[in-house]
């Protein structure tokens, strides 16, 4: 791939590629750094100033790291049925060997990673269950092939996932100080969900919002379980079981302050006298329009 400032892409033959395999995803360029590439990105979803992606929302795409650069990937989606959203986050079940050139026997971990192949950028493939047998007993651990074609092995899946715990968990404990200073929990209309957040989250170490969301689902807090799963993936599926605690303090208390709207709706009437009923965005409230 060529580098430097006069980096010269042949989009017409990538988007006629994407466009024959609707919903696959297709490696479209390598930028030298994360800024250009994130911009081209961007460009592709609104086909600005890169015509072969006409019309505006026909394609796809996101950017990532590779290798060489800045990877973008693009995938057409224009039409019906609408594809499959793009995971935040993939979850695999994992054999940790330890760490050590003895046998040490083996432990089955299950890990939250990034949903792409950290060679290139390409998605992960999804996970299929193997079963196997090892000293005496029986295991099943997640095998995957990922489309690029970049094998992974479970000791760098591992170190990936153990990086992201440790930075979570600094996000956490400066986030678990917040907690207390702001004193007992008091989340409005959520905070039973927070107490059993937080009671699940000091029973098992590093629990994942994803899990949290699952978590309340199954105890009756459906629409909690929701705004924890929209958040998850506005911040890229990095966020803790505590994290998602917070956000819906947070979210309880915006919903108490809020004065933009009446009951979690902006009503209005336009000049042509039509009513016109909008969903609050800082209460994020799942209300239904008045008739
Ligand atoms: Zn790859
Ligand atoms: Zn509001």
């Amino acid at each position: 791939m060529k580098r430097g400032h006069n980096l010269y892409i042949k989009h017409a033959p990538i988007a006629a590629a994407a466009r024959a395999e609707r919903g696959v995803w297709r490696l479209a360029a390598v930028y030298p750094s994360p800024q250009s590439g994130q911009s081209a990105a961007r460009r592709v979803g609104r086909a600005e100033r890169v015509p072969s992606y006409e019309p505006a929302g026909a394609y796809e795409a996101y950017a990532a790291m590779h290798d060489d650069g800045t990877a973008v990937w693009v995938r057409y989606i224009a039409g019906a049925p609408a594809v499959e959203p793009r995971p935040s986050s993939m979850t695999y079940r994992v054999c940790d060997r330890g760490t050590s050139s003895g046998y040490q026997g083996v432990r089955v971990v299950t890990v939250t990673v990034a949903a792409e192949c950290p060679r290139c950028g390409g998605p992960r493939g999804e996970a299929k269950p193997h079963r196997f047998h090892e000293d005496g007993d029986w295991y099943v651990v997640d095998r995957w092939s990922n489309a690029c074609g970049h094998v992974e092995q479970y000791t760098d899946v591992l170190a990936e996932w153990r990086k992201a715990v440790a930075e979570l968990e600094i996000a956490d404990r400066r986030d678990a100080i917040r907690a207390m200073r702001a004193g007992p929990a008091d989340a409005g209309e959520y905070t039973e969900a927070v107490l059993l957040l937080n009671a699940a989250a000091a029973q098992i170490k590093s629990l994942h919002a994803r899990q949290a969301a699952l978590f309340l689902d199954m105890r009756g807090h459906s629409e909690a379980a929701r705004r924890v799963q929209e958040e998850l993936k506005a911040r890229d599926g990095r966020m803790s079981a505590r994290q998602a605690a917070l956000f819906l303090a947070d979210l309880a208390a915006t919903r108490a302050a809020c004065t933009r709207c009446d009951n979690g709706r902006i009503n209005y009437q336009c000049r042509d006298g039509e009513f016109i009923s909008l969903r609050c965005k800082a209460c994020r409230k799942e209300t239904v329009p008045n008739a």
